[in-house]
C-alpha cells in the first residue's frame, strides 16, 4: 500500500469523529492540562491536519502526539468508536519515517529489548551494581536511586534478585496431577524484572492441575516499539513469537501482563490457532477453580490496568477471584477507570505529566484505606509504587497471581494463614 492509500485510510477511520467532546472529560491528559489539543478529538484534528498537508511535523506537534498514554480511555467512551489510540499509533509511524525515533526510546525498543542476549547482560550488570544506584525502600522490594538516572530519572526502580523467571521454572520440581498444559507469555517485566510474578503464576496453576511451559525463546510483545512508531521492529518482533507460540504444541497461551495480553489479542492476529487468555480471565472462565484453603488477613483494593479492563474489557474476573481469598477485605477504588499514568515510554519522556497524573490514581487508592494494592501489569506495579511512595503511604503493591499463590499455599502446606512474599 503506497503511503497515499495509507493516509486516505486513516483519514477514513477518523472520519466518525463528529467533535462531541465526550472524550475530554475521561482523557487523563487533557483532565491533567486541560488544553483542546491535549485532549483526544485536537489530538484527531492534529493527525488529520498532518496526514493533509496542512501542518508540518514541527516540535510542538510531536510533543502533542507523545503525549498520549494509548490507555483507550477515550475509546472506551467514543460514541463513534474512534480509536483514538490506533490513529495515534499511525501518526507517530508516519512521525518516525520522517524524523526517526528519539534516541531514548530507541534505546529500549530497539537495541535492548528484542535482543535477549543483550537484555540479560543489562538486567544482570543492574542487579549488581544496584547497591550503587541507590538503598531498598518499601521493605526491600525496590530501590530509591541517589541521583538522577539517564531515562528512569529519581523514580523508584525494582529491586533485582539477579535471577529471571527462566531460571526460577528450571529450579522448579513438578509435582502432583496434570489436567491440561498451558503456555505462559510471560513478557519482559515478569521474565526479568519480576519473575516473583511467574513464579505465583506457575504455583497457582499447577496446584490446579496445569502444567505451564515457558519457552526461553519468547521475545518482548512489541508493543514499546508499537507505541513509539517503530513498525518494522514490532512486526520482526512479532513474528518471532509467533513461531515461539506455533512450536509450544499449546491451545492456550497465558499472559500475566495487562500490556503483553492486549498486544497478543489485538496486533498478533485473529486467526491464531491458539487461544489467549489473561491469567485471571483464565483463572476465573476456562478453569474450575480450587478452594482457596490459606486466609489472607489484609484489605486489599484493586487497580485496573488500561490495557486490562478498556483493552481487553476484563474487571470482574480479579474482582471476583480476590473475593474468594478467605480472610482478605476487599475495598473498591471510587474511580476504577482511572489510567495509572505509567504508558511504558510515556512515563520516560513525558514524566511531569505521568506524575500528574499518577498523583490522582495514589490519592484514589489511599482514600480505599486499604494495606495492598492489587493490580494485573508490571508497569502499572512500578508506576503505583512509585506514586504511593511518593504519597509517603505504605501500601504495598502486588499482583494478582502474588495473592493468589499466597492463599494457595505450598502444595504440601496445612490450612492457615498465608504469607504474601511480596516478591519482584
Ligand atoms: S468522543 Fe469520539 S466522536 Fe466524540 S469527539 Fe471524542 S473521538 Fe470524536
Ligand atoms: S488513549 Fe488515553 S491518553 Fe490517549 S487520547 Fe485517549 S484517553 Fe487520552
Amino acid at each position: 500500500m503506497d503511503e497515499q492509500q495509507d493516509n486516505s485510510g486513516l483519514i477514513r477511520e477518523m472520519m466518525p469523529c463528529v467533535r462531541c467532546g465526550q472524550c475530554r472529560s475521561v482523557c487523563p491528559v487533557f483532565s491533567a492540562r486541560g488544553v483542546e489539543s491535549d485532549a483526544p478529538r485536537g489530538k484527531v484534528a492534529l493527525v488529520r491536519a498532518l496526514l493533509e498537508g496542512t501542518i508540518e511535523p514541527n516540535a510542538a506537534l510531536i510533543e502533542r502526539i507523545d503525549q498520549c498514554l494509548l490507555c483507550q480511555t477515550c475509546v472506551q467512551d467514543c460514541p463513534s468508536g474512534v480509536r483514538v489510540d490506533r490513529i495515534v499509533i499511525a501518526a507517530r509511524e508516519r512521525i518516525a519515517r520522517q524524523k526517526g525515533v528519539p534516541i531514548r526510546k530507541k534505546f529500549l525498543t530497539r537495541w535492548l529489548m528484542p535482543n535477549l542476549n543483550r537484555l540479560r547482560f543489562f538486567i544482570t550488570l543492574i542487579a549488581k551494581l544496584q547497591g550503587l544506584i541507590g538503598s531498598k525502600v518499601a521493605a526491600g522490594s525496590y530501590r530509591k536511586p541517589r541521583y538522577r538516572i539517564p531515562i528512569t530519572g529519581k523514580r523508584l526502580l525494582p529491586d533485582l534478585t539477579g535471577q529471571t523467571l527462566h531460571t526460577l521454572v528450571q529450579e522448579r520440581p513438578k509435582t502432583g496431577k496434570i489436567d491440561r498444559k498451558v503456555m505462559f507469555f510471560s513478557g519482559c517485566m515478569i521474565t526479568y524484572v519480576n519473575p516473583g510474578i511467574g513464579k505465583a503464576v506457575l504455583e497457582v496453576c499447577e496446584r490446579n492441575h496445569v502444567d505451564v511451559v515457558v519457552p526461553e525463546e519468547q521475545v518482548c510483545c512489541g508493543l514499546p516499539s508499537l507505541a513509539a512508531g517503530d513498525r518494522d521492529t514490532f512486526e520482526e518482533l512479532r513474528q518471532q513469537n509467533l513461531a515461539v507460540l506455533m512450536e509450544s504444541g499449546c491451545d492456550t497461551i497465558i499472559t500475566a501482563c495487562a500490556s503483553c495480553g492486549s498486544t497478543l489479542k489485538e496486533h498478533y492476529g485473529q486467526d491464531l490457532p491458539m487461544k489467549i487468555y489473561d491469567f485471571s480471565e483464565f483463572l476465573s472462565d476456562h478453569l474450575k477453580l480450587d478452594p482457596l484453603p490459606k486466609s489472607v488477613q489484609k484489605t486489599a483494593t484493586y487497580h485496573d490496568p488500561c490495557h486490562l479492563r478498556k483493552a481487553q474489557k476484563i474487571k470482574d474476573q480479579p474482582r471476583s477471584l480476590l473475593k474468594r481469598v478467605p480472610g482478605l477485605s476487599f475495598q473498591d477504588v471510587k474511580d476504577p477507570d482511572r489510567c495509572c499514568g505509567f504508558g511504558g515510554t510515556f512515563s520516560m519522556s513525558q514524566e511531569k505529566l505521568s506524575q500528574e497524573i499518577n498523583d490522582t490514581t495514589v490519592k484514589q487508592l489511599i482514600e480505599t484505606g486499604a494495606e495492598m494494592v492489587v493490580t494485573s501489569c508490571p508497569g502499572c506495579m512500578l508506576h503505583l509504587a512509585n506514586g504511593l511512595h511518593r504519597a509517603g503511604s505504605t501500601a504495598r503493591v502486588v499482583h494478582l497471581a502474588e495473592v493468589l499463590a499466597a492463599s494457595c499455599g505450598e502444595i504440601t502446606e496445612e490450612e492457615g494463614e498465608a504469607d504474601i512474599r511480596y516478591e519482584t
